[in-house]
């Protein structure tokens, strides 16, 4: 089975980006990616339900 983490902008809070989550991935990712609704590059963070 797959699993899928959702990003989220640190800026909006919007989910952006799914990405595969990896297995042996134990710390926090965050990643600076695009964010269309504050139209630059954000740092994104791993949604937490
Ligand atoms: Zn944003």
């Amino acid at each position: 089975m797959r699993e899928y983490m959702t990003m989220i902008c640190k800026d909006c809070s919007n989910r952006n980006y799914r990405t595969p989550k990896k297995t042996q991935q134990t710390e926090k990712l965050e990643l600076k990616k695009f964010c269309k609704y504050c139209r630059k590059h954000t740092a994104h963070k791993e949604y937490k339900k």
